[in-house]
């Protein structure tokens, strides 16, 4: 056993986003802690004022779990283009916010499409990569990184999932994230490689 050692029932999810929590409560299903999220517990979002997925998953861990009181688990994650040098990235969610600063998913595929269209892109190559941070109360923080490498359509295929999710096709795959059976994009996701790391390391 290491200093942070699963030695807690409950757990908060450091987010505000609806599909996020739904895949984190579904991997964390198999443990028996309690889960709630920053939502549920009437907390604020935390602003992303970081440089890198981890500094942001670190200062939404830290923020709740001290707001809270009990072990958080925060999140941040992005898609990164090849040929885009890595955009969006930490700015994904950005990306698909409109004018009225309402978040649109369809409204960000679009851009990143068009991005690649106006480079004459022939390679669609993408990861999405996430960053967990496992936060004490008042105590030490740890991360995990896990990534899953693909190739971007146009148009967009498939209606489940969230996000970036119908423009992504798995390497290996033929259906984008959208199309495919939740479970199995939850065992093949950036989340889920991140999620069983922590697991791994830190919550066994
Ligand atoms: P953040 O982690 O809250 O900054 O948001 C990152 C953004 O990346 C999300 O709002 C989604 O648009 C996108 N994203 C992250 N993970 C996924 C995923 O599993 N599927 C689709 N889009 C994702």
């Amino acid at each position: 056993m290491n200093s942070t050692s699963n030695q807690f029932s409950q757990i908060v999810v450091a987010s505000h986003n609806e599909g996020k929590i739904v895949e984190i409560e579904d991997l964390l299903r198999p443990l028996s802690i309690h889960v709630q999220s920053a939502v549920g517990l009437g907390l604020p979002d935390v602003e992303e004022t970081g440089a890198s997925f981890e500094e942001n998953a670190i200062l939404k861990a830290v923020a709740v779990a001290n707001a809270s009181q009990i072990p958080a688990l925060g999140d941040d994650s992005g898609l990164m283009v090849d040929a885009l040098g890595g955009e969006p990235g930490i700015y994904t969610a950005r990306w698909a916010e409109q004018e009225d600063g309402q978040r649109n998913w369809d409204f960000g595929m679009r851009q990143v499409a068009k991005k690649l269209q106006q480079k004459g892109a022939r390679n669609w190559s993408a990861r999405f990569v996430c960053v967990l941070a496992l936060a004490y109360p008042d105590g030490p923080v740890v991360t995990t990184r896990g990534e899953v490498h693909g190739t971007l359509v146009w148009p967009v295929r498939g209606d489940r999932g969230f996000g970036f999710d119908p423009m992504f096709v798995p390497t290996g795959h033929e259906l984008t994230f959208a199309e495919m059976e939740p479970e199995k994009k939850h065992k093949m996701s950036h989340r889920y490689f991140a999620f069983r790391k922590m697991l791994r390391d830190h919550l066994s």
